[in-house]
């Protein structure tokens, strides 16, 4: 399949990556929004959480787990964790992704980038 997180989840398409698991991936956005701004991916392809099946519970688990153990690794003090689905939602990649974003030095540096 043509897709870009799958490529990424396969090591076909370069990508800094902060962590490499049996089922979910982190890495690098490639154009950060945020001080920090990491995506957590399902290796899995899954377009969105709009197709998200009731067999993908395990796997919703460990991707917003995932995302408190990395966020606590990157030493953030908070963060935002975020799914946009579908193009009415700012989706842009038909694979499923959680962005992590913070290191804001302040509230009002936090107010500018999100
Ligand atoms: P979304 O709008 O939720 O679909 O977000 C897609 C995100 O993927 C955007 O923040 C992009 O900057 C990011 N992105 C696109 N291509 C890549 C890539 N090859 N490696 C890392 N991040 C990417
Ligand atoms: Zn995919």
């Amino acid at each position: 399949m043509d897709c870009i997180f799958c490529k990424i989840a396969r090591g076909e398409t370069e990508s800094e990556v902060v962590h490499d698991g049996t089922d979910v991936m982190v890495f690098k956005d490639l154009h950060p929004k945020a001080p920090v701004h990491l995506l957590v991916i399902p290796k899995e392809h899954v377009a969105s959480i709009a197709h998200l099946e009731e067999n993908h519970a395990m796997l919703i688990q460990k991707i917003i787990y995932t995302a408190k153990r990395i966020a606590k690794e990157q030493g953030l003090a908070g963060y935002k964790l975020v799914f946009n689905v579908g193009r009415g939602g700012g989706q842009v990649i038909d694979h499923l992704h959680l962005h992590i974003l913070g290191g804001w030095k302040n509230e009002e540096e936090r107010a500018i980038n999100v």
